[in-house]
């Protein structure tokens, strides 16, 4: 687990949680039946109370922080990418970002662009530096802002979407490089495959 300078306490804490939650497990079922000596026992109790006092607050706090940022969530899942910093599904792909912010621990995405590159650990400046290429193209707003992230409607795995407009695709063409709406069964988009028929 990497923790940045730019990350706040809260993505800290928020990613703490399951590993503390993993821990505190681990020690109820697998370390604390096997203290025997009457003394440590006691002693490992009241630390462990401490522990599970701690934990508590900590899952109380972030539970009521989201609770407060239902309205601002529900009904925007299919937009919503999990933060860099605190891992939470609370940032929301709305049209025309141009001063991104995760909603729970308000680390700073600037502008959907840059938000996009910073989501696959590169910059626009560092890719053409290296001879790299420009991202996906969104043939809805024409921005170059196209990813594959997990969003909150699916979490399990990777969609396509544009980090200016929210747009979501199921896939980019293999010959303009534009995420856009497929040809079924083929991975081109309709004028890819417009330009190809008529060319045969
Ligand atoms: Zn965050
Ligand atoms: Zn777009
Ligand atoms: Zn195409």
């Amino acid at each position: 687990m990497h923790f940045g300078l730019k990350d706040t306490v809260l993505a800290v804490q928020a990613r703490t949680v399951p590993v503390l939650d993993l821990l505190v497990g681990f020690i109820n079922t697998d370390i604390l039946p096997q203290v025997h000596e009457t003394d440590e026992t006691w002693s490992v109790e009241q630390h462990m109370e401490q522990v599970r006092d701690g934990f508590k607050h900590l899952t109380d706090f972030l539970a009521l922080r989201m609770e407060t940022l239902r309205s601002r969530l529900d009904g925007y899942e299919s937009s919503t990418a999990s933060c860099r910093s605190c891992g939470q599904f609370t940032v929301v792909l709305d049209a025309g970002a141009q001063d991104l912010a995760c909603l729970l621990c308000a680390r700073q995405y600037g502008t959907g662009e840059d938000a996009a590159w910073e989501f696959i650990g590169s910059s626009k400046h560092v890719s053409i530096t290296d001879g790299g290429g420009d991202l996906n193209g969104c043939s809805s707003c024409g921005a170059y802002s196209v990813i594959s992230t997990p969003l909150a409607s699916s979490p399990g795995e990777d969609s396509w979407i544009c980090f200016d407009c929210g747009s979501t695709y199921e896939g980019v063409c293999i010959f303009c490089d534009q995420a856009a709406e497929l040809v079924p069964d083929m991975d081109m988009c309709g004028d890819c495959y417009e330009i190809r028929l008529a060319n045969f």
